[in-house]
């Protein structure tokens, strides 16, 4: 049978996350029978919640895709809350009892999932009494999952992950980078490595450059404490921009197993040139929308109202090899943008020929809301001569494929069910794309009189429109 035996240990359970993703992606494991029979989830966090109440809110945070209210019934009796302070040891005993008594309840077999779905500052704290206090079992098999971010840079991510290595091994974490488990981020290495057509002309005298864009449509909206301390060099190109730079341009994995994908992908990110930070990236921050339908960054909720963080960032990312020297690789994130969408495009340089006034050759990889690709040729025209016009062979998911298919949280949280960490952000990863922010970061922190601004709902500020003009290039999606 399908059936895993697990005891989920929730830490951060009355959050945001737990309840918009994690309940959900449980639910949906359950309703397809990867967790049945024996499965428990202690949820903890500060609050005082009962039992009942706990349940009514996983109840709610699968409302909409329950198959029945039985079934929604039978699940959640499946979840117990124990209120719980992380810094107090004496909750950890109490912790263990109720685990223990799950375990031989559910006949789990000492199978345990630790999820950090907290604030980064207590994952030591945690994991260091997780194992002092014996809540890690002999008997079978303990896994972390640990949220984002992984420190705020190379020192302190090294520091938690010192912290954490103390109490539990690499292979025991599992650390979130949820693009990783989106349907079209997996496709990238799909769709290179399993088509002639792609594979053979993925190089550095065939492209012309790689663009990727995570565009968001909302502001800060509640998370402005941390975001102003963040910014979203590291709360988006750390993780998720540089794990899709890797997966685009790694070489070919000798298989797909964790080890050999790792390799490529370390190899890669250890390979990204130091950017000349003033000519080649660009930060913004957005300002109030010119219909006045949004605020300014610095009008949010717990900003500074001086602050000079950056709510976008575009850049030129090289890489210091020969394979991919002379291609650029342009990143843009932002928030406030005029629409959501994370997308791929990949732009072919012109052929030699003489003959045509040709349009560029472009294949875009959606990655959301839209999922799909779409691939740009030269058509000719129906008629007399012999004139051009651009086609575009499309292969988009539907919508009901869309909602059909397994979110990334699902994916990801079956992945640690198995034990496959393919999927989720090695410490060499983290640690490579933390030296490549930093530096960045310094740059940018050296000089802090100003950044620049871009309206709400635009696609950022003027520079980053400059910096693909510089190389004669431009933004392939805009509009
Ligand atoms: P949240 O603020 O909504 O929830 C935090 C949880 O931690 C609450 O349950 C709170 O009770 C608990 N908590 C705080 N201090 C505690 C203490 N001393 N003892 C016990 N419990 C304590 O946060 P969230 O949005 O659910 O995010 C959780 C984690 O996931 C964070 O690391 C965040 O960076 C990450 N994350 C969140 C999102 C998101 O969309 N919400 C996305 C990506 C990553």
């Amino acid at each position: 049978s399908k059936e895993k035996k697990a005891l989920y240990i929730i830490f951060g359970a009355t959050g945001d996350l737990a309840s918009r993703k994690l309940y959900p992606a449980l639910y949906r494991l359950y309703s397809k029978g990867y967790l049945k029979d024996h499965f428990a989830v202690i949820g903890t966090a500060r609050r005082e919640w009962s039992d009942e109440h706990y349940q009514n809110v996983v109840k709610k945070a699968i409302d909409d895709i329950k198959e029945s209210d039985k079934d929604a019934e039978d699940f959640s009796s499946h979840f117990r809350y124990q209120s719980h302070n992380v810094k107090d040891s004496e909750h950890y005993h109490t912790l263990k009892e109720l685990a223990d008594s799950l375990d031989s309840e559910y006949a789990i077999e000492g199978n345990r999932l630790f999820y950090l779905s907290m604030s980064p500052t207590f994952f030591g704290t945690i994991t260091t009494h997780l194992r002092d206090q014996e809540l890690v079992t002999q008997n079978g098999f303990n896994r972390v999952i640990i949220e984002k971010p992984f420190g705020t840079d190379l020192e302190s991510s090294k520091e938690l992950n010192d912290e954490i290595n103390a109490s539990f091994d690499e292979d025991q974490l599992y650390r979130i980078d949820h693009y990783l488990g989106k349907e079209m981020v997996q496709t990238i290495l799909a769709l290179r490595f399993s088509n002639r057509i792609i594979q053979d002309s993925w190089t550095s005298e065939n492209l012309s450059s790689i663009q990727i864009t995570l565009a968001e449509n909302l502001g800060v909206e509640e998370r402005g404490e941390y975001y102003d301390k963040s910014g979203a060099l590291r709360d988006m190109v750390q993780n998720h921009v540089l794990q899709i730079v890797s997966l685009l341009t790694m070489d070919e994995p000798e298989s797909f197993s964790t080890e050999n994908v790792r390799k490529e992908k370390l190899a890669l990110l250890e390979s990204l040139k130091q950017p000349n930070v003033k000519d080649e990236f660009v930060r913004g921050q957005y300002q109030a929308s010119e219909d006045g339908d949004c605020k300014a960054y610095r009008d949010e909720e717990k900003v500074d109202p001086d602050s000079l963080t950056e709510t976008f960032v575009a850049g030129k990312v090289v890489i210091d090899s020969d394979k991919w020297r002379n291609v650029p690789i342009y990143i843009r994130t932002g928030k406030r943008m005029k629409e959501k969408t994370s997308r791929i495009d990949v732009l072919w340089k012109k052929t030699d020929q003489q003959l045509f006034d040709e349009s560029d050759s472009l294949l875009t990889i959606h990655i959301s809301p839209k999922e799909g690709l779409e691939l740009q040729l030269n058509d000719k025209e129906i008629g007399p001569g012999m004139h051009l016009r651009p086609v575009t062979l499309s292969s988009m998911r539907s919508e009901e494929t869309i909602r059909k298919s397994p979110e990334a949280y699902e994916k990801l949280l079956l992945d640690v069910l198995n034990g496959d960490e393919t999927h989720f952000a090695h410490w060499g990863e983290v640690a490579a794309s933390w030296k490549y922010v930093d530096h960045i970061r310094q740059a940018w922190n050296e000089d802090l009189e100003s950044i620049p601004f871009y309206p709400a709902h635009s696609m950022g500020p003027k520079e980053s429109d400059e910096l693909l003009a510089k190389d004669g290039q431009k933004w392939l999606y805009n509009p």
